[in-house]
């Protein structure tokens, strides 16, 4: 039995940090904040892989020199006022 919750959890870590350029689409740009990996486990203690992914949405802000981008950032970064959006 545990030897079967390590093995799940070795096959995950593959999308795990770091996200070196390739992945980033999971990733926030702001905080870095990426896929969370973990078990889902049954009543009857069946347990499955299971990722969390950021709440990742895509903002145009304003960044310092005054030029719109548009990136994606989790929820927590544009709650936090963490980028200064370009509202129209
Ligand atoms: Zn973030």
């Amino acid at each position: 039995m545990r030897t079967v919750i390590l093995t799940a959890l070795r096959s995950v870590s593959n999308l795990t940090p770091p996200y070196n350029g390739e992945v980033m689409a999971r990733v926030c740009e702001i905080c870095q904040k990426g896929p969370q990996i973990g078990h889902s486990i049954s009543h009857a203690h069946n347990v499955r892989r299971k990722i969390w992914l950021p709440n990742l949405q895509r903002v145009r802000i304003i960044e310092e020199n005054g030029t719109h981008r548009r990136v994606r950032i989790c929820t927590r970064c544009i709650r936090s006022g963490r980028v200064r959006k370009a509202v129209s």
